[in-house]
């Protein structure tokens, strides 16, 4: 038999096997089920999450309790990853989360994922990175935004969304966990894998992608699709290292994983609509959006204000706030906050200045 039941402990009780077993004891007798210690085979920590609004911090800690039965195993999560077939082939424009997760999901059908993707591997595009820093510049096609991993490599990997459109998130967990993200992320209200994690467990995602026969192909750049009866074909590109290689990528289907930030793609699918006599409006759909500046704080300030001028506990994250509010019958929120982290430039043209941010886990 499983409970599910939900202590508020201080911090540094949850470290106490023996009071938490208590309490466990003590809350299931509250609602009439007496059980001897010794027929609890396992106690599992489902969820974490710190109570700092009034003046005591709290963590509210969600166990499943097993009696007389024995619990899943840990991080039980089983790839069903198949070895890609090369006569089924779907191209992928972009190694952002979009495009890696999508091959991810083909491979399952045993479908060969071949990704194009106009940045560098994760190695060079630090150098690209701390080169832009230090002069200002910004490449291309290798920035904060672009090469292996999309704006999701130097990201800050929060997890967790207000949006109610959700699919199987602790699946999405599970893959991120097989590929070396925290197992605290399974467990904890706001999952968070940290800009200090990413690159490895992108490459690692990357490894599996090529090991179950996708391919990837970095500095290769998405110059237009070839339609044929109004039918997507293929897709035509250029080397982003030497504009005049171009190449031919043709597929059973072809998924457009370029984020937000590939202004050219849009173009490019609007060209391909006027040429082949289908109405743009058909292919590209202008969706709402909201706009938003960034705010520096110093991190002492929000842990002092949050944890109630209470020195931060160790086992505390840095503080995080949310506000929402009404302007003149429109919502004003917060959205990103990036604890304990630091504001980064993303542009991805020299014109521009879009910034945003990242922290450690
Ligand atoms: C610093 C920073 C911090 C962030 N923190 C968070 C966070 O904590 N939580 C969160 O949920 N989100 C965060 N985000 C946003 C998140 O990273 C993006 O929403 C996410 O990466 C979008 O994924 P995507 O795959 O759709 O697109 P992208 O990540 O933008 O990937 C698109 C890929 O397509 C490639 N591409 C574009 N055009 C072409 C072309 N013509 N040919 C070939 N390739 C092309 C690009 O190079 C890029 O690699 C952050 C972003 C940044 C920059």
């Amino acid at each position: 038999m499983i409970y599910e039941l939900t202590l508020d402990l201080l911090p540094g009780q949850e470290r106490d096997d023996k009071l938490i077993q208590e309490l466990i004891l003590r809350n299931l007798a509250g609602g009439g089920t007496h059980v001897a210690s010794s027929k609890i085979t396992a106690v599992i920590c489902k969820k974490k999450s710190v109570d700092a609004r009034h003046g005591q911090v709290k963590l509210h800690l969600r166990y499943a309790v097993y009696i007389d039965e024995l619990p899943p195993v840990e991080g039980d999560f089983s790839p069903k990853w198949k070895q890609a077939k090369n006569n089924k082939t779907v191209i992928i424009i972009g190694a952002g989360p979009a495009g890696l997760f999508a091959a991810l999901q083909l491979l399952e059908d045993g479908i060969k994922p071949v990704i194009i993707e106009r940045g560098p591997e994760t190695a060079e595009r630090k150098i690209d990175i701390a080169e832009s820093s230090r002069t200002g510049s910004v490449g291309l096609d290798s920035n904060y935004c672009f090469g292996e991993g999309g704006a999701g490599t130097f990201s800050d990997g929060k997890l967790y969304t207000r949006s109610h459109k959700r699919g199987n998130i602790g699946r999405i967990l599970s893959i991120f966990n097989y590929h070396g993200a925290n197992p605290n992320i399974l467990t904890d209200a706001h999952p968070h894998i940290g800009t200090d994690k990413l690159p490895a467990i992108i490459n690692n995602i990357k490894k599996t992608i090529l090991s179950f026969g996708g391919e990837i192909h970095f500095n290769t750049r998405c110059t237009e699709l070839i339609i044929e009866k109004g039918a997507i074909k293929g897709v035509i590109t250029v080397s982003s290292l030497q504009e005049k290689v171009s190449e031919t990528f043709l597929g059973k289907a072809v998924v457009l994983a370029t984020g937000h930030s590939a202004i050219d793609i849009y173009h490019m699918v609007a060209d391909a609509c006027s040429k082949n006599g289908i109405p743009v409006s058909r292919a590209l759909v202008a969706k709402p959006f909201a706009m938003g500046l960034r705010v520096e704080h110093p991190r002492v300030l929000i842990d002092d204000i949050q944890y109630h001028g209470s020195e931060r506990d160790k086992i505390f994250p840095a503080a995080e706030y949310r506000l929402t509010t009404q302007v003149d019958n429109r919502g004003v929120y917060s959205f990103c906050m990036c604890p304990g982290g630091l504001v980064v430039p993303s542009a991805t043209a020299p014109t521009q200045i879009v910034v945003n941010g990242m922290s450690p886990s």
